[in-house]
This record gives structure tokens, C-alpha cells and sequence, in this order.
């Protein structure tokens, strides 16, 4: 009897994979009917870049936040996110230039849609350059959410994340590199939360990484309860801006439950506290999950010409030596600002 089911279990089986793929690929051309071909993904772990995949061969040192171009306008204000993309070559190449000497082989652009993202721009930025930048997919918090996203469903929200993951952002053939959201500093709100929730469906679907600017770790506990709910994982997730809680016990809460620990404002103030905690992430366990950068730059559309920008060059010349003053090693150094940086991102 079981030997005369198997071949139609077997062929009923392949109907189901058959037509829940098609019924995949038509729900994402449904949504993002502008996905075109674009240069055939490595197998090799890789990380999307404005310049196609990077393997780890291919990078070293990675910055994972920094912005090139922002506009921390909201979307009503008239010049929201424009710029000649001329202007913002003559501002931020020299920059990269300098964070090139400076041994820095990638950036991850951190501007999300609701403070101008602006993918095309990145990209000509980087071809001017030769160099990668990492552009996300996913939405800043209120007040700077569009309307669009607040009428969205959540798995419109889901299925327009995924197709900039594995397609392209806005037919600019970048495709977007993590997803990118917030959360309020006194609770994540309804909005927000439909856009972290569509954000682990995404994730689920294309292994992206969640990066959230989250000031409170008390809100990271609830994002963290919601991602899992939503059947993803928190080892995927990276907090953003940990430094801002001064609540140590919950940095290592967080750590403990999977989630990338980010210290992401070095140069500015903080550094001796940043060793120190640092040292005592390592010396609990987690250095395989801390992440380090200065949240510099950018282009600013609001200010004339873009404003003045501020170097990615701190960390390599004047953080990292200190780093190892206090005892940190070459190879936990190379661990921190190039595997870590190249594991959460790749995928
Ligand atoms: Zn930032």
C-alpha cells in the first residue's frame, strides 16, 4: 500500500513547490513589476553593494554606519531629498578618497526611505570613486514615515523589502544590502511596529539584516520579542546607537539573545567609554558581535553646496590604535572592523 502512495505523495508534493513558486514570483512582480535582470548573484556569501556583490576576499575594513547623503527634513518640506548629483561627487569623493588611505574598504550607507534615501546618487558616487557603498531597504520612524507606509499593509511593506533586497531599489540596479528602521525612544509605535514586523518577513524570505536606531534598550527587548514573533531571529538584528543606553546589564541582555551590539558614534566624545565596554563585551563572550563606526559624513540637501562633512577616518587613525593600547589584539581588532562587519551584512 505505501510503496503505490509514495510516487503521488512525490508528484503531489513537486504541484505544491511548483505552484508555490509561482505564486511567489507573480506576488513579487505584482509589487515591484520594474525588477530587471541584474548581474547573477556569487554563491559565496557575499554583501550587496552599489558596485554588485563583495565577497570577503574582495573588502577588509567595513564601516557598517555612515551616511553620504541625508535629509533629516521630513518628506513635506519643499527640496526634500534634492540635490544636483554632481554636487554631492565633489563633496563626499574626497572624502572616500581619504577613507581609502585610511584602509577603509566599504561603507554602509544608513539613510533610509524618510530621510532621503537616495540610491541613485549613491551609486554615482561610488563609480566615480570605485568605491562600495551598502544602500538599505526599510523606513526611519515618525514623524519622518510617508503616508504611503502608513496606509501600507504589512506584507505590501514585506514584499516591497524584499524585492530592493533581491531585485533592485527604484530601477537604479542597486540592490539594497540589510533593511534599515527605528523605533520611537519612548516605545516602538503601531506604524512602527507593522514596519519591523514586515522587516522580519522580509528577512525571512532574502537572510537580510535588520539594523534598528534605538536609543532605549528596554524598546530593542520589545523590537527583539517581535521579530521572533514574526519567526525570525535576533541574530539578525543589530542595534544601533547602543551607546545611548546607559544601562550596560541591557547591552548585555541584548548580546545574550543574539542581537549585534553597535557603537556607532566613535570620535565623539565616548571613546574611553567605548573601550571599556568593549573590553567587557569581550570579556563576556560576545566579541564575534559588536560592531564599530562613527555615524559620519554626509551630504546635507538642506544646507548650501551640502554643507561640510565630517571624515570616516577616526576609527583607523586614532580609535583603533587605543583600542590596542587597552590590550585588544591585531587579530580581535581584524575580528571587530572586518569579519564582524562582513557576517552581519552578508548573506
Ligand atoms: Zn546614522
Amino acid at each position: 500500500m505505501s510503496l503505490s502512495f509514495e510516487p503521488l505523495l512525490k508528484t503531489r508534493r513537486r504541484f505544491l513547490e511548483v505552484g508555490a513558486a509561482a505564486l511567489a514570483s507573480a506576488a513579487l512582480i505584482a509589487c515591484q513589476p520594474t525588477i530587471t535582470s541584474l548581474p547573477k548573484e556569487k554563491e559565496m556569501p557575499h554583501i550587496s553593494t552599489t558596485l554588485g556583490p563583495k565577497t570577503q576576499a574582495e573588502l577588509g575594513l567595513i564601516l557598517p554606519h555612515e551616511h553620504v547623503f541625508v535629509d533629516l527634513r521630513t518628506w513635506d518640506k519643499s527640496g526634500y531629498a534634492q540635490a544636483e548629483t554632481s554636487d554631492v561627487i565633489a563633496l563626499m569623493g574626497p572624502e572616500l578618497e581619504r577613507a581609502k588611505q585610511a584602509g577603509v574598504t566599504a561603507i554602509v550607507e544608513c539613510s533610509a526611505v524618510g530621510v532621503g534615501r537616495r540610491a541613485d546618487i549613491l551609486k554615482a558616487v561610488s563609480e566615480a570613486t570605485g568605491f562600495p557603498l551598502v544602500a538599505p531597504t526599510g523606513v526611519y520612524r515618525e514623524p519622518w514615515i510617508p503616508p504611503w507606509v502608513h496606509e501600507a499593509s504589512q506584507e505590501k511593506l514585506r514584499d516591497w523589502m524584499t524585492a530592493e533586497l533581491q531585485g533592485q531599489i527604484e530601477q537604479t540596479g542597486v540592490q539594497a544590502g540589510w533593511i534599515k528602521l527605528s523605533a520611537g525612544d519612548n516605545g516602538i509605535t503601531a506604524t512602527e511596529t507593522k514596519v519591523l514586523a514586515a522587516a522580519a518577513g522580509a528577512g525571512v524570505v532574502s537572510n537580510a539584516v535588520i539594523g534598528s536606531h534605538t536609543i532605549r534598550g528596554r524598546v530593542v527587548r520589545d523590537q527583539l520579542d517581535i521579530i521572533e514573533k514574526a519567526g525570525y531571529t535576533p541574530q539578525r538584528f543589530i542595534w544601533i546607537h547602543a551607546q545611548a543606553e546607559p544601562d550596560f546589564d541591557l547591552h548585555l541582555e541584548m548580546a545574550r539573545r543574539g542581537a549585534w551590539i553597535e557603537y556607532d558614534n566613535i570620535g565623539s566624545g565616548q571613546d574611553a567609554q567605548h573601550i571599556e565596554r568593549i573590553v567587557r563585551l569581550l570579556d563576556a563572550g560576545f566579541g564575534d558581535q559588536i560592531l564599530l563606526s562613527h555615524d559620519r559624513g554626509w551630504f546635507d540637501p538642506a544646507q548650501p553646496k551640502g554643507g561640510v562633512p565630517k571624515p570616516f577616518t577616526f576609527l583607523s587613525e586614532s580609535f583603533l590604535p587605543r583600542l590596542k593600547d587597552a590590550g585588544v589584539d591585531a587579530s580581535l581588532i581584524r575580528k571587530l572592523t572586518q569579519d564582524n562587519p562582513f557576517r552581519a551584512f552578508a548573506r
